[in-house]
């Protein structure tokens, strides 16, 4: 159709006279460009369905048609779909046909036998030209409309003063306003309250400029006041129409509660843990940052921060199951969050740690009274699932304080804080200190140098003999490591032990303390009469016994050096075998098995329950030291040993005493039966050389050295210097 391509222009002239159909042609013979495809009909009958049909490009149409007329023609043609152009052709030229022809839509009209062919070719294709651009304008129009209305956003116009223009169907839906009701009125009446006022405090007309067209292009969040009042989130796009009648602007406005729905779901997923619905780590540490921020800001605000660690939640979760776990740190987190103002958080850190937030602090007494009224409320039993369940938690507290800026420093401190509550003996609270940090700094740099220790070698062992109270013998020793560290000296078992066992590195100790005894006993066995009959002790981590294939390191120990298994005894200490009762119990069935005598250490000092006893393959006990150490003055330690001796007997189990320091001790232990027993008084820990000269030596030989020190550990070997004075 279009002039440059080969398609002809088809023309259809309606005209009721054959000769002008012949006079037509040779016009437009004559024209210069294109070609055109001229036809003819006689009629209108003949003429309207193809008009309406649109079956040409142009139609010329007489004004005249016999009885009919070109103008009612043209008319209906129009009415019933013609879209082509339509040039009106009359007899005569008057203002009046002029108007009648505009009117019913005439592209041009043309006076017969005035026009020759340019005039006719010019005015065919400017119709033709001129058609097709208001088609296309309304095609774009209807494109806009349909757009427009069909949009899911609200879309409305808003001209310079900020009235609205234009007011699609989905404004009408997320506003509630009909178009009727809002056209001419202020947009700013869609904004929430807080904005509007915000709004007017500037100046309608300075908002506009100063907020709306920078916003050209972009999109912001916002909130929107509907018809009803009620406000709803919004995501508001604008772009900024200058034109030579002023500025415009469009606004694209879609309704956001949705989405603000699902983010809000979203965030509370990323900020809350999902078991207890309590804050998380993550969000914790957020509102710890706005705390800090609120306490630097002004000098009045304080806070504090406790961190909760229950005391044997692991017990708890391996004996009952991780269900019930589950639901205890449920019930738990309740119990906790009663305790506390609604300005303060408590929130889940991880595990079996709860953090608390103590807002606005107005003294620090406060903190203290809440953490006392915590465990007093986690002692109380819980009930779940029909079971009892006891437990208990440690507390650190530390409080706001300018020397610290950072969440982390606040969550070590009352970390390090909650680590020595456990080390005191756990079911309790402390509050950070300085000397803390410098404890747990320490810890760190020994960690550090632990690691290195292994390495250089920088353990050793000393023997501590174990006596046989009635008959004065010693065939026996207890194997205690010791640390030469390269700047420090010589480093308490105490010291780094618990370290140790923290870190793991216990395991790699215990193994090679245990080897250097299994060594050092087959050499004595060698060079002594005593042969089988002498044995060692060697005190064993749980976390050795639990996490590597103990029984076989054992038993391929003992073979390889040729050791009878019976003159090897671990120590094992209840609480430690308890936090993994039925592992360990499985273990040291298979190591019992094997010939290897167990012994339950430190006896009495843990939460002794008699029934692990009767389960584990214990063959003895070792009464604590801490009982030993006050029989003299209190009488309820002696009860205390009494019945410790009685149960053994009754289990036929050995006893060993610990940390005998005196002769009164030692008698006392003996008249109630307790066969085995090692102290200061006989003699302390020595070197491999030294223990091996007490061997076969009795109680009476070592009494005559008199009173021993028992400083530790700088006179450590004395006693043995005084043996070889004798
Ligand atoms: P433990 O197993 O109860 O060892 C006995 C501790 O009591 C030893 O302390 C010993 O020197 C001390 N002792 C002995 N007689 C007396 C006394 O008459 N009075 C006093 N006040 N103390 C006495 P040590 O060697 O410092 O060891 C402390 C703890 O470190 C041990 O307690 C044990 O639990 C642990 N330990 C020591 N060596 C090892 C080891 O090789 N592996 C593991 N896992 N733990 C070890
Ligand atoms: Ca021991
Ligand atoms: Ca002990």
């Amino acid at each position: 159709m279009s002039e440059n391509n080969a398609l002809p222009i088809k023309v259809l002239l309606v005209d009721d006279d054959k000769d002008y159909f012949t006079l037509t042609k040779f016009i437009f013979n004559e024209f210069k460009s294109a070609q055109y495809e001229l036809e003819w009909v006689n009629n209108v009958e003949k003429a309207l369905p193809l008009m309406c049909e649109n079956s040409h490009d142009i139609y010329l149409v007489d004004y005249r048609l016999g009885a009919d007329d070109g103008l009612s023609l043209m008319r209906e043609a129009k009415a019933k779909g013609c879209r082509a152009p339509i040039i009106l052709l009359t007899g005569q030229s008057d203002i009046e046909t002029d108007h009648q022809a505009m009117e019913a839509g005439a592209a041009d009209y043309l006076v017969k036998g005035e026009f020759a062919a340019p005039l006719l070719e010019r005015s065919i294709r400017y119709s033709i030209q001129h058609s097709r651009t208001v088609e296309n304008l309304l095609g774009s129009e209807m494109k806009f409309r349909s757009v427009f209305q069909s949009a899911s956003d609200a879309i409305f116009l808003v001209d310079q003063r900020g009235n609205i223009l234009l007011w699609n169907n989905a404004s009408e839906s997320i506003f509630g306003y009909r178009e009727a009701e809002i056209i001419g009125k202020p947009a700013i009446s869609l904004m929430s309250d807080k904005y509007k006022r915000k709004a007017l405090k500037v100046g309608l007309r300075k908002t506009i400029e100063k907020v709306l067209n920078p916003l050209s292009g972009k999109a912001i969040e916002s909130t929107g006041k509907r018809k009803d009042k009620s406000e709803f989130p919004l995501e508001l796009s604008v772009s900024v129409w200058r034109t030579n009648r002023g500025i415009f602007y469009t606004a694209i406005v879609r309704d956001i509660t949705n989405r603000r729905a699902v983010e809000q779901l979203l965030l509370h997923e990323a900020t809350h843990d999902a078991l207890t619905g309590l804050p998380n780590r993550s969000q914790f540490t957020e509102i710890l940052k706005g705390a800090i921020k609120k306490a630097e800001a002004d000098e009045n605000y304080k806070f504090a921060v406790l961190f909760l660690d229950l005391d044997r939640f692991k017990i708890i979760n391996d004996g009952l199951g991780h269900v019930m776990g589950d639901k205890l740190l449920v019930a738990i987190s309740r119990r906790l969050a009663h305790c506390l103002r609604p300005k303060d958080t408590v929130a889940r850190f991880g595990g079996d740690e709860f953090t608390i937030l103590l807002n606005n602090l107005e003294n620090n007494d406060y903190a203290v009274e809440i953490a006392e009224r915590l465990q007093e409320e986690l002692i109380q039993p819980f009930t779940i699932d029909g079971h009892e369940v006891y437990t208990s938690a440690s507390v650190g507290i530390t409080f706001s304080d300018a020397a610290k800026r950072r969440p982390e420093d606040f969550l070590r401190d009352a970390d390090t804080a909650m680590y020595q509550a456990k080390r005191a003996g756990k079911a309790r609270y402390e509050i950070f200190d300085s000397a803390m940090h410098i404890r747990s700094m320490n810890q760190l740099q020994t960690e550090n140098d632990l690691r290195r220790a292994i390495e250089r070698e920088e353990f050793f062992v000393v023997y501590q003999p174990i006596l046989n109270l009635r008959s004065g013998d010693i065939r026996e020793f207890e194997a205690l490591v010791r640390w030469n560290h390269p700047e420090h000296g010589f480093i308490p078992p105490d010291d780094f032990i618990p370290v140790a066992e923290e870190t793991g590195l216990i395991m790699a100790i215990d193994r090679w303390v245990l080897t250097q005894a299994c060594r050092q006993l087959c050499l004595w066995q060698k060079n002594s009469i005593y042969r089988d009959s002498l044995s060692i002790s060697v005190n064993l981590s749980t976390k050795l016994l639990i996490n590597t294939n103990l029984t076989k390191q054992i038993r391929d120990l003992t073979e390889e050096m040729n050791l009878n298994p019976h003159c090897l005894k671990l120590e094992v200490t209840e609480t430690s075998v308890m936090e993994n009762a039925e592992t360990a119990l499985q273990i040291l069935s298979d190591i019992s098995k094997l010939g290897v005598r167990i012994s339950s250490d430190d006896f009495g000092t843990g939460y002794s329950s008699l029934s692990y006893l009767h389960r584990f393959p214990f063959n003895r006990l070792k009464i604590d030291r801490s009982f030993i150490g006050r029989m003299d003055t209190d009488e309820k330690s002696e009860e205390i040993v009494r019945t410790i001796l009685t149960l053994a007997a009754n289990l036929n189990l050995e006893t060993c005493a610990e940390g005998i320091e005196n002769e009164q001790q030692f008698r006392r232990l003996r008249e109630l039966g307790c066969e085995f027993g090692q102290g200061y008084l006989f003699s302390k820990p020595v070197e491999a050389e030294a223990a091996e000269k007490l061997l076969g030596k009795r109680f009476e030989d070592l009494l005559l050295t008199e009173k021993v020190n028992t400083s530790f550990p700088a006179n450590e070997g004395s006693y043995i210097e005084l043996l070889k004075v004798q």
